[in-house]
C-alpha cells in the first residue's frame, strides 16, 4: 500500500512536470492581442526619424510553430503602439524579389521552417510546382537566397526568430549572413537566458540577471563556429538538460541572441520564443522592439564579432 501510494505521488509529480515543461497552445483572440498591447512598450527606447517598413514573412514548409500567428501580432503590435514602425505579413516568396525587398527597412523571418529533406524553403515552396525540373528549381530558390544576402549588404535588415534560422539551414552562404545554422534543439524545459553584456544598448530592457522561462534550447552548426557575430544573451551549457549523446557539453556557454553586420546592413538572430506565453513578460517585448529597431537601423550599436 505504501508503494502504490509512494509510486502514485512520483506519478502525478510527473505529469506535473511534465505540463511545467510544455505550455499548453493558447489562441490568438482579442484577449490576448489586449494582453500584449497592455504589456508593450509605450514608446521606443531609440529616438527615429521616420517610421519604418517591416516585412514579417511567415511561410513554413516544414515544422509549424503554433507561435508563428503570436509572433506575427506581438510585432504588429509593437509597430502600432510605439509608432516605430508599419508591419506587413506574407508568406510569399514573391516578396523575396529584388523590388520587392527593397521597400522595406527590415523582414523577419518568423519560424520559416524548412522540410527536412533539402533544409530549404525556396526549394520545398517551388518545387510544389511539378511542372518544373530540379535545375529550374534550385535556380530559383538561389536567385531568393542571394536575393536577401544582397539586401542585407546593401543597407536592409533581417530578424530572424527562433526556428527561422532553418529556412536555408545547409546553405553555407546563409549561415555566415545569420551567424549559425540550427544543429538541434533539446526537449522544453525552464532555463535561465542570461545577459552577455548588460551594458550593451540593445540588453537594457532585460533584467540583469536575465530571465528564467520555459522553450527550447537550441544549438548551432556551420558559421556559428567563426563565432562571426556579437553574442548578445546565452544559457549555461552545464543547465541544459537533454542534450544530443555524444555532443553533451558540460561547461561553457551557448549564444541565445546575437547581432551581426554585413555590408552596411545587419542581422540578428533570437532563438527563443517556441510558445506565446513567453511574450506575456513587458521586458521581452521591450527586447524585441529594440531589436527591430536595430534591424531597422534606428540605432547604431557595438557589432564587433567575438570571433575576429
Ligand atoms: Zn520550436
Amino acid at each position: 500500500m505504501k508503494n502504490i501510494i509512494i509510486y502514485g505521488i512520483v506519478f502525478l509529480a510527473s505529469i506535473n512536470a511534465a505540463l511545467a515543461q510544455n505550455p499548453s497552445e493558447i489562441p490568438l483572440d482579442q484577449e490576448w492581442k489586449d494582453k500584449i498591447t497592455k504589456l508593450a512598450p509605450e514608446k521606443a527606447n531609440f529616438p527615429f526619424k521616420k517610421k519604418k517598413k517591416i516585412l514579417v514573412f511567415s511561410l513554413h514548409t516544414g515544422f509549424w510553430h503554433w507561435v508563428n500567428p503570436h509572433t506575427s501580432a506581438m510585432i504588429e503590435i509593437l509597430g502600432e503602439k510605439s509608432g516605430a514602425f508599419d508591419v506587413t505579413t506574407s508568406t510569399d516568396i514573391a516578396m523575396m524579389q529584388k523590388d520587392k525587398l527593397k521597400e522595406f527597412d527590415a523582414v523577419v523571418f518568423n519560424n520559416t521552417n524548412s522540410k527536412p529533406q533539402y533544409r530549404n524553403l525556396f526549394v520545398d515552396k517551388i518545387s510544389e510546382d511539378t511542372s518544373l525540373d530540379s535545375l529550374t528549381v534550385w535556380t530559383e530558390a538561389n536567385k531568393l537566397e542571394d536575393n536577401i544576402i544582397e539586401y542585407v549588404k546593401k543597407g536592409g535588415g533581417i530578424l530572424i526568430v527562433h526556428g527561422g534560422n532553418t529556412m536555408l539551414n545547409n546553405s553555407m552562404a546563409f549561415s555566415k549572413l545569420t551567424g549559425g545554422s540550427f544543429d538541434y534543439h533539446t526537449k522544453q524545459q525552464a532555463f535561465q537566458v542570461r545577459i552577455e553584456d548588460p551594458s550593451h544598448p540593445l540588453t537594457k530592457s532585460l533584467p540583469v540577471e536575465g530571465y528564467n522561462h520555459v522553450d527550447e534550447p537550441y544549438f548551432y552548426k556551420n558559421a556559428y563556429e567563426e563565432s562571426d557575430f556579437h553574442p548578445l544573451t546565452y544559457f549555461n551549457n552545464a543547465e541544459i538538460e537533454g542534450q544530443k549523446k555524444g555532443q553533451e557539453k558540460t561547461s561553457g556557454k551557448t549564444y541565445v541572441s546575437w547581432i551581426r553586420k554585413e555590408g552596411k546592413g545587419r542581422a540578428m538572430y533570437i532563438s527563443t520564443s517556441h510558445n506565446a506565453q513567453s511574450f506575456e513578460n513587458a521586458s521581452i517585448l521591450a527586447y524585441f522592439l529594440d531589436a527591430l529597431q536595430y534591424v531597422v537601423g534606428d540605432v547604431k550599436v557595438d557589432e564587433t564579432p567575438i570571433g575576429k
